[in-house]
């Protein structure tokens, strides 16, 4: 783009005469010049001027490129300069003009920062995100990671195999602790000798952090089920600066005691695009679930439960029940069957990792 003339060469006097869109060189000591076109337009310079020398004598300009990390996002703004243009290549600034040579100059690129990457081949497979059962899918992970930025993305190409689903069947307990129900749950876990997973709320956590630890110390995964719980809107249609704080507490006050959350399950089961990225950028993976026999619902028996339980568990499934937000009487009295009715079926319990 042709801007303005800068400089004015030692006993030359630049002059463009714009009726005949001609730079023209006047006057001075005659040395030897060079006849070439820039922006377009033909122009005299002395020999010896280099690209670079004829861009900034004849202030030719173009718009810089900013510098993106690996996520896309603009880490250093219009840090790369406009590209070079001689007779329409992009060459170094030093190269010498020639006699009839085009000089130009383009609006740089955008750039990425350097990335390494690293592939990690998965022949046992990785959970889906949000994920609903155990199963697994075979695949290979790259994880790019900027080299200024220090972020990651990380993809994941399944390899077209089948899906791994072991015989295992996770229960998963939601909205505890409660001082009333989570002992009395941990402890026909332990009789049973099962492993379970535990999405506790931030604020219960707070009230009651020696239950966290009873879970951690019993075996159990705790994972994260927000900081307030909250319901209204549904959680995946939070605000985002919500959303994040109310994943980003939830993780911070398990780790206050020492637990390291990398599930989280989000209040109701409510997910979208923007609740698995954000869960994503705090480290965790949602979690949903494959089988509810609604053991929050007012009125539901033990036996009900069960039942629920047992007519929709397969290899892979993955249980909601609850051991906190309400009566949890009748989930506690369920527990022994539900156990024994999935291993008769030849299924592991095992808490989600
Ligand atoms: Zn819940």
């Amino acid at each position: 783009m042709l801007h303005r003339a800068k400089k004015l060469l030692p006993s030359v006097v630049l002059a463009v005469v714009a009726a005949v869109g001609t730079w023209v060189l006047v006057g001075g000591n005659d040395h030897a010049t060079l006849t070439v076109t820039i922006a377009g337009r033909p122009a005299r310079v002395p020999d010896g001027t280099t690209l670079g020398g004829a861009v900034s004598m004849f202030g030719l300009h173009a718009n810089a490129g900013d510098l993106l990390d690996v996520e896309g996002n603009v880490l250093r703004p219009a840090v790369v300069p406009p590209a070079l243009l001689l007779n329409r290549h992009v060459a170094p600034r030093r190269t010498r003009l020639r006699s009839g040579d085009l000089v130009d100059v383009a609006d740089a690129h955008n750039r990425r920062e350097p990335v390494s990457r690293q592939i990690l081949h998965s022949p046992g497979g990785i959970p889906s995100d949000p994920q609903f059962t155990l199963a697994r899918t075979p695949g290979t992970e790259v994880v790019l990671e900027g080299a200024l930025s220090h972020k990651r993305v990380v993809s994941f190409r399944p390899s077209g195999g089948r899906q791994t689903v072991e015989r295992a069947v996770a229960l998963t307990f939601d909205d505890g602790p409660s001082p009333r129900y989570t002992p009395a749950i941990l402890s026909k876990l332990r009789r049973l000798h099962v492993p379970a997973t535990f999405f506790v709320v931030g604020y219960l956590a707070d009230l009651y952090p020696a239950l966290v630890l009873r879970e951690e110390r019993a075996g159990m995964t705790v994972g994260n089920h927000s900081y307030n719980h909250p319901e209204v809107p549904p959680f995946g249609e939070l605000p985002q600066a919500l959303m994040e704080d109310e994943i980003s507490l939830g993780s911070q006050r398990l780790s206050r005691l020492g637990v390291d959350p990398r599930l989280f399950r989000p209040p109701g089961g409510s997910s979208s695009p923007a609740v698995v990225r954000t869960v994503e950028m705090s480290g965790e993976r949602a979690v949903l679930w494959s089988v509810d026999p609604a053991d929050w619902h007012p009125g539901v028996t033990a036996k009900q439960i069960v039942e629920q339980v047992l007519k929709a568990v397969r290899p892979g499934s993955i249980v909601i029940l609850h051991d906190g937000g309400g009566d949890r009487s009748a989930t506690v009295a369920a527990l022994p069957a539900i156990v024994r009715g999935i291993r008769r079926r030849g299924l592991r319990l095992v808490a989600m990792r």
